[in-house]
């Protein structure tokens, strides 16, 4: 190009466009100009005509100030950690939208006196599990854990069985997390079995607390042995358990997963689960107990650095009082229900001549919770090698790789994200237009139609 240079508009013209006004206001001044610059690049290098700049800066912008993209999880995988755990409710995603602002959260407008800070989101949990004396919010599971140890047993032991050494994932290590704390570990027993008399021996004028751990992520079976949270409160030390996924009343479907009303009615002092498993919530450490022991651990001095944000205090709330979280939904979805949306959207990817069918398929609950229920679910199934494409997609969609095929199951996508999920796949099947499917109109079915034949 002869001296393209002269023809490249300057960055202040091109950033007063009112073209550009919207994404500035938006994405901030800063992220444009860095978008401009490296397209006045491209313009100098002859890949972009100086009159298109504007257009070609419009489409290389991303649509939101994160570079986190929204994802469809049809792996089947209810609580998917790497897929950032629990989607949240409508009502707590809006909840998020008033707080984030400036929010009354620690102080009281009637007096203009400072309040209780989350006093409406503690409320909530507390009134969601009555045999609470007290409750308190921290980080998540690891900092509650954490906070307690240093709490109940600075400079003394923690007496825990070995059946209950457990890595959570990502090399996280619960053992590791308590002996940061300064107290030192007391094994009893073995991996396989564990008596109340271990506990007995052990228990003595060094002992801060016992400590029961939910195995979470794995089961022994064969020749085992452990000791319940009701006979271990009889021995006269605090009990702490950490129940891990934060059910608070019973499952019918998880009967292994313990929950944090029972756990307190066996005669725990403290209990402790986290708010983006099974809850359905923000990430967040809870802390259920009697209210002596959970004022010292709120009271202290490393209880403010576990403080949670604003944001996941109006999150909880929401998810505590609001309707049925989306993990709950997905735990209860019914299999027929599963089945007519899975047919639908496989009729109408058909119809367009998309390699696609619905299928059973088994969901898991994830989130190293209840690693031995299987869920019978429904899924979309195409060949495998969409697998990597959806996932590169507008939205990525994620599924599950299993031979030849890829299963997008249903149970984990939201009713209201099935047009969008076979448009995705019609994409990239690179067929254009699914009649049927792609309207909008993909209600989950009404409880008198379940169990009625598909759209096919
Ligand atoms: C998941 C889990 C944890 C860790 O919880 P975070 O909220 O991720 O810190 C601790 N203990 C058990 C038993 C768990 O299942």
């Amino acid at each position: 190009m002869t001296d393209a240079r002269r023809h490249v508009p300057r960055t202040d013209v091109v950033l007063a466009d009112p073209r550009l006004a919207e994404a500035i206001r938006a994405l901030g001044r800063t992220a444009v100009k860095a978008t401009i610059v490296a397209t006045q690049q491209r313009v100098r290098a002859g890949e972009v005509h100086p009159e298109s700049l504007v257009d070609v800066v419009l489409s290389a912008l991303p649509e939101h100030a994160t570079t986190l993209r929204r994802v469809v999880n049809a792996t089947g995988v209810i609580v998917h950690t790497n897929l950032g755990r629990a989607p949240l409710s409508a009502a707590a995603r809006d909840a998020l939208d008033v707080a984030a602002g400036t929010t009354d959260v620690e102080f009281d407008l009637a007096t203009g006196e400072r309040a209780r800070r989350g006093r409406g989101a503690l409320a909530a949990l507390a009134n969601a599990v009555p045999d609470a004396g007290a409750v308190h919010v921290v980080n998540n599971n690891a900092a509650a854990l954490l906070l307690t140890a240093l709490t109940l047993a600075p400079g003394a032991e923690i007496v825990l069985s070995r059946g209950e050494f457990v890595e959570i994932g990502d090399g996280f290590r619960i053992p590791e997390l308590l002996a940061a704390s300064g107290a030192r570990l007391r094994e009893v027993g073995t991996t396989n079995r564990t008596t109340l008399r271990d506990y007995q021996a052990a228990i003595g004028p060094d002992t801060g607390f016992v400590l029961k751990i939910h195995p979470s992520n794995f089961v022994v079976s064969g020749f085992t042995a452990s000791v319940g949270v009701r006979e271990l409160a009889t021995l006269d030390v605090p009990l702490v358990v950490d129940i891990g996924s934060g059910l608070l009343a019973p499952h019918p479907l998880l009967p292994d997963e313990p929950d944090a009303a029972s756990t307190l009615r066996a005669g725990a002092t403290l209990v402790t689960a986290s708010g983006d498993k099974l809850l359905g919530g923000p990430q967040a450490g809870l802390l259920f107990g009697s209210s002596e022991v959970v004022e010292r651990v709120r009271r202290h001095p490393a209880a403010r650095a576990m403080r949670v944000d604003k944001l996941t205090l109006a999150a909880l709330e929401a998810t505590l009082r609001g309707p049925t979280p989306p993990v709950r939904a997905a735990l209860d979805a019914a299999e027929d229900e599963l089945r007519i949306r899975a047919e639908k959207v496989a009729a109408g990817l058909a119809g367009s001549g998309v390699d696609a069918e619905a299928v059973r398929c088994r969901s898991a609950v994830g989130g190293g919770g209840a690693p031995e229920v299987e869920l019978p679910s429904w899924g979309v199934a195409v060949p495998a090698a969409w697998g990597q494409r959806l996932r590169v997609g507008t939205p990525p969609v994620v599924g599950r790789v299993h031979g030849h095929r890829c299963v997008l199951d249903l149970r984990t996508v939201d009713p209201a994200e099935d047009a969008t999920l076979a448009v995705a796949v019609t994409a990239v099947a690179g067929v254009a237009g699914v009649a049927g499917v792609a309207d909008g109109s993909s209600h989950p079915p009404a409880p008198n139609r379940a169990g009625a034949p598909g759209p096919r």
